[in-house]
């Protein structure tokens, strides 16, 4: 999904463009404005028929060159400001590529999302070229040129850490677990393909030479459509294990089949994902669900055991062959997602989280009547925190996120309340567009009494100031019988009633 659908998200809701700012000080944090606007956009890039064309250069040991002309890179599909910051870099002396995702969805024939940028020049050196400039992160140092809303990321080529005791713990850390804190050793640009995680994302674009290098065997990798993982699998895991979650998520996007090496490991050590950190895994989040692909890449999560970790509180609500309401919800939510974004439309990451937590909150309102022996309303308001802290523990929901997703549960007790002026109200309310949404999905799966108040509301905002005044009377007359005002009933004397 674009930067921009993420900013205008649903009906002018806090959106996550700030958290992008924010939190864009590590390579997989950064939330780079996403689809570029190229400047020949729709320009359709056919898929070559032989990724490796005959006559490429072998520069050694797995090492291809293709010359201009013999892959499908060109300038109109790459973004002006990408390409100011590589002639800029390449001006002052300094290597420049482009890598990753901006040359590996060039070679598929997408539009590439964002485009990421190599160079030998350290980040103190790129500092120095762009007044628009700035460091970021400590665990990945990384330097942002900001184009306005646009973000270029340029990495400084990686290099390989070297043993634990030479080590010098400001470039180079590692946990115990093999997790990487700090990478920061820099390198050859062979040194950083090594370095990067999969073999199709290692394809660099030379803007000296405009040839592509592959240094991986990427190339036959995308041919044959495999998700191979650089080096060691679990040790590429353990040193990242978000490195999982990217696997499945570019299967579902690319519509590629993760290798059986970098697929095996995966079950096994899905609970490291539970040590990185919560602001993380929410940027994270957001690129798993809301890039487009969100049902496809949540399946893969489920079958390969990455939701568990994410959402341990959802997990409990669902069950093997997905069968539950829960799971039905989240997938119908996921699937409108998909649909709005590829539409164009906007969409709020509160809405999904709304939704994946609906069924826990139900439940865990249920427990509050029973245990406590509250009313439902106010069971309801303390499961609501309850559902949000546990959440909030793995993933750190931004705090303007978890009141829209409040929002819309408390419209879910609103909206069938419709006398008097309450459906003006709530009507009025500014997340009454993402509560209907959301009643309807419930609706969907649940049946009964939400699909007739569901069929009203869709009335309600279709009809003029008179309209809706018939549709409350309309509702007053078959409850009026109920509610009107009955007789007292005469009191029994005090000794019958107490007998
Ligand atoms: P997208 O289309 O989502 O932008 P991408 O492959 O460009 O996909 P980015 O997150 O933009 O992904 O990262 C750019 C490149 O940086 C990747 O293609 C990959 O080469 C490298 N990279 C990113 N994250 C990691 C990681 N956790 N471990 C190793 N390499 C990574
Ligand atoms: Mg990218």
């Amino acid at each position: 999904m674009s930067r921009k659908q993420i900013d205008q998200a649903s009906d002018g809701q806090e959106t996550t463009s700030e958290t992008a700012s924010k939190t864009r000080n590590d390579r997989d944090v950064a939330s780079k404005k996403a689809p570029h606007e190229t400047r020949s956009n729709k320009a359709a890039v056919a898929v070559p028929a032989s990724v490796v064309p005959q006559n490429t250069q072998n520069l050694g040991l797995n090492e291809l060159k293709l010359e201009k002309g013999q892959h499908p890179v060109n300038h109109n599909l790459i973004s002006e400001n990408a390409l100011k910051v590589l002639y800029r870099l390449h001006k002052s002396g300094y290597q420049a590529y482009l890598v990753g995702g901006g040359v590996r969805d060039i070679f598929i024939g997408q539009e590439p999302k964002d485009f990421d940028i190599a160079t030998n020049a350290e980040p103190e050196q790129i500092k120095k070229l762009f007044h628009n400039c700035r460091l970021v992160g400590r665990r990945f140092r990384l330097a942002h040129i900001l184009f306005g809303r646009d973000m270029i990321e340029v990495a400084t080529f990686r290099g390989h850490h070297v043993e634990e005791k030479e080590q010098n713990q400001q470039t180079s850390k590692q946990s115990d677990g093999g997790m990487l804190l700090r990478d920061n050793v820099y390198g050859t640009i062979n040194e950083d393909a090594e370095r990067r995680d999969f073999t199709v994302n290692a394809l660099y674009y030379n803007i000296a030479d405009r040839a592509v290098y592959d240094f991986t065997g990427g190339l036959a990798d995308l041919q044959s459509k495999q998700l191979r993982l650089i080096g060691d699998p679990v040790t590429r895991y353990r040193e990242d294990p978000v490195r999982m979650l990217r696997a499945v998520r570019f299967s579902a996007k690319l519509d590629m089949q993760i290798s059986p090496e970098a697929k095996a490991p995966i079950k096994q050590l899905a609970n490291l994902l539970q040590s990185i950190p919560a602001a993380r895994l929410f940027e994270e989040t957001l690129k798993l669900f809301l890039n487009g692909h969100g049902l496809a890449t949540y399946k893969l999560m489920k079958e390969h055991g990455l939701f568990q970790p994410l959402f341990p509180l959802v997990s409990k609500y669902q069950n093997e062959d997905g069968s539950s309401n829960c799971d039905k919800f989240i997938e119908i939510a996921l699937e409108n997602t998909d649909r709005r974004i590829n539409a164009g439309k906007r969409v709020t990451p509160a809405y999904l989280y709304a939704a994946m937590l609906w069924y826990p909150l139900e439940a865990l309102a249920e427990e509050r009547v029973i245990d406590s022996g509250l009313n439902y309303s106010d069971a309801l308001l303390l499961a609501m925190n309850d559902a949000l802290d546990s959440q909030t523990k793995s993933i750190a929901i931004p705090r303007r996120f978890t009141s829209t997703i409040r929002d819309i549960w408390h419209l879910q007790g609103r909206l069938p309340r419709r006398q008097g002026k309450r459906a003006e109200k709530a009507f009025e309310h500014l997340k009454f567009r993402a509560g209907f949404d959301f009643l309807e999905m419930r609706a969907e799966i649940q049946g009964g009494d939400l699909v007739e108040v569901t069929q009203w509301w869709r009335d309600y905002q279709t009809e003029n100031a008179t309209g809706r005044q018939s549709l409350i009377k309309e509702l007053n007359a078959p409850a009026g019988k109920k509610t009107r005002p009955r007789r007292a009933k005469k009191k029994k004397p005090a000794s019958e009633s107490d007998a």
